[in-house]
């Protein structure tokens, strides 16, 4: 069949156009997988990257805590049992002992309740009721 007679109201393509467009098609989605995977080994190199500095920024502020710590007790004799206890007790204050620490929410003059994490009342727009910069976190 040629061109012409598929034009002219044949009821399949010539094997030769039908090809092509197969071909072409593949070509495509090959193309736009290539992309994609190149897309997704660019965005993969980036988190490792991101990772990376997260672990060395916690590496530096756990030797900053420690130097600390060390300070402190030398200067006030605090041993690490006191240490211990204050952070069973901080554990604690959210309701649950699972070594993180999750503000609660608090209640607003309104009577709303408003999540920890905000500066403002989400519904009067007062300003939040205060709490431990480290809730601000
Ligand atoms: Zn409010």
């Amino acid at each position: 069949m040629c061109v012409k007679q598929w034009a002219e109201g044949a009821d399949t393509a010539p094997m030769g156009l039908y090809d092509l467009h197969q071909r072409n098609q593949i070509n495509a989605t090959r193309h736009s997988l290539s992309t994609t995977q190149s897309e997704v080994m660019d965005q993969r190199r980036r988190s490792e990257n991101e990772i990376a500095a997260l672990e060395q920024r916690v590496e530096r502020l756990t030797m900053l805590c420690e130097a600390m710590w060390e300070l402190v007790g030398q200067t006030t004799g605090l041993t690490g049992e006191h240490l211990a206890r204050m952070v069973d007790q901080l554990d604690a204050r959210d309701g649950e002992r699972n070594r993180s620490h999750t503000p609660g929410a608090t209640q607003c003059g309104c009577g709303a309740m408003v999540n920890a994490r905000v500066t403002h009342c989400q519904f009067c727009g007062e300003a939040a009721p205060a709490r431990s910069l480290f809730d601000m976190i």
